[in-house]
């Protein structure tokens, strides 16, 4: 029993999508460009409906 809830658990965690703050001027390890290079994620919009989140070859969202 208890170990099908882990199963369950890793496959919510694999959905789960990394959101957090770095610099701009970091460089991604995949393509080498910086951070601030990367295309805005218009899934996620501020109050003013401007896009605030960086999207990465890896898929992470990053407010830079
Ligand atoms: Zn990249």
């Amino acid at each position: 029993m208890n170990k099908n809830k882990n199963k369950n658990k890793n496959k919510l965690d694999r959905a789960y999508i990394a959101k957090y703050r770095a610099s701009g001027e970091l460089v991604c390890k995949k393509c080498n460009k910086t951070y601030y290079e990367h295309p805005l994620c218009y899934d996620y919009v501020d109050n003013y409906g401007d896009p605030y989140l960086n999207i990465l070859c890896n898929g992470d969202l990053v407010k830079l």
